[in-house]
């Protein structure tokens, strides 16, 4: 199959932990590489936001990423991208002119218009064939869902409302990561009969219980990864650390992976400053250790050494970083919500809490770090489980599986998307 992903602000060459770079990076380039290794031919295309880029990078002799002009070659923060995409949607058609994909996917909802208007045009530049390249789209995180837990901190576009249900209702396949967001479409009133649920994965060559943990200084080591944004709940894990304390664990470290920048300019963050200040607002601040952002390479080490890690979300699409954490044998402690409630088996690969609940996290850990049976048992139970479910062989073969459903329901002609003008 010939297989174009259109990823506008999540390069799969980008480095990771910053505001707008994660998951959906991780998922990309490890979904496009799967992909490539089954024998497809994979071309992602992402937005060019630095003059520097080549047009185009072949990544690891598999799968080729190409960099779009659509807009100031600049970073320009995800929520700011929508006035783009048409031009982003002009330069994919223009490269698909020789010989148009077998399917497009969409990665978040940006990309999904996209996608739709790529293949709007190319069916338009065609008209002879009678056939729009179909479109599938994963996206990732929803509009509904921000909107319910942000409020008005909320920075996306208003018309996101709109152009993401519609999105959703002209796309031929919709990718669900998890049951979760199944629910969460159904009352966008999107037909759950054209939706299809293929998780992320992890990639278990790299990440797994064998090899060297990194050193550490206390007795205990509690674990943070992610983008550091209010919604990951990272203070949650701060205010567990006094209740901690007066269950008798005094000698804890709680480590923080993530952020923007790495540690040395760590302190110019605004959420970094105000993670500190709570620290020290409640006498912690000497178990808080911030890493800043780290390299993938290191982060199986930084894995291993931990006696547990900590999800504490407000919500989470989907969540990699569980995975990663179970597929190195440790257990994890996850917020009941969205993904983390699949991905994490309560009392069998880790221990659920309730969401915004730093005494429920607080009471999980401690039973954890007075248990090493336990520990053991569920880190056991959670590398198995990221190798039978989780594999991105796995998942590269459920998303062909979709992309198939969507060749063969795609409907003829170009379909303009409900409503939007891009
Ligand atoms: N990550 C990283 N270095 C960092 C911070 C995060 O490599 O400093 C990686 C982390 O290991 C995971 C991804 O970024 O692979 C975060 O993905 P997740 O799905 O958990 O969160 P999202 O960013 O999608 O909200």
């Amino acid at each position: 199959m010939k297989i174009a992903m259109i990823s506008e602000h999540a390069s799969p060459l980008a480095a990771l932990g910053g505001v707008d770079a994660g998951g959906q990076n991780v998922h990309v380039a490890a979904l496009s590489d799967a992909l490539a290794k089954r024998g497809h031919h994979v071309t992602v295309y992402t937005r060019r936001d630095s003059p520097e880029l080549p047009e185009r990078v072949q990544v690891g002799g598999r799968f080729e990423v190409v960099h779009v002009d659509a807009g100031p070659a600049c970073h320009i923060p995800k929520d700011e991208l929508l006035p783009y995409m048409g031009l982003l949607a002009d330069g994919v058609a223009n490269d698909w002119s020789q010989r148009p994909p077998d399917v497009v996917h969409g990665h978040f909802w940006m990309s999904g218009l996209a996608a739709l208007d790529a293949a709007a045009l190319d069916a338009a530049g065609r008209p002879e064939q009678d056939y729009r390249v179909p479109v599938v789209q994963t996206f990732h995180a929803l509009g509904t869902v921000k909107r319910r837990h942000q409020g008005a901190e909320d920075t996306s576009p208003p018309e996101r409302r709109w152009l993401e249900p519609g999105l959703g209702r002209s796309a031929d396949r919709i990718i669900a990561t998890c049951s979760d967001e199944v629910f969460e479409l159904k009352a966008m009133g999107i037909n759950t009969g054209k939706i299809s649920i293929a998780p992320c994965g992890v990639d278990l060559g790299f990440f797994s219980a064998d090899g060297p943990a990194a050193d550490r200084q206390r007795r205990h080591r509690v674990l943070s990864v992610g983008r550091l944004v209010p919604r990951k709940g990272v203070d949650l894990v701060i205010r567990a650390l006094p209740y901690l304390q007066d269950a008798g664990f005094d000698d804890v470290e709680l480590m923080i992976v993530g952020g923007g920048a790495e540690s040395g300019a760590l302190h110019a963050d605004p959420e970094v400053r105000r993670l500190l200040d709570l620290a020290e607002e409640l006498g912690v601040s000497e178990q808080v250790n911030l890493q800043g952002q780290v390299s993938r390479g290191e982060m199986p080490g930084i894995f291993r050494s931990a006696d547990a890690v900590v999800c504490a979300p407000w919500y989470e699409p989907f969540g990699i970083v569980p995975l990663e954490a179970m597929a190195c044998g440790v257990p994890v402690v996850a917020a009941a919500v969205g993904g983390l409630r699949d991905t994490v088996v309560d009392h069998g690969t880790g221990l659920h809490v309730p969401p915004r609940d730093p005494e429920a996290i607080a009471s999980a850990l401690a039973l954890l770090l007075d248990n090493p049976a336990l520990r053991a048992e569920l880190g056991t139970a959670g590398k198995r489980r990221a190798r039978t479910r989780y594999s991105w062989d796995r998942v590269a073969a459920e998303t062909e599986k979709a992309y198939q459903l969507a060749m063969a329901g795609a409907t003829a002609g170009a379909v303009p998307m409900e409503g939007a003008a891009l």
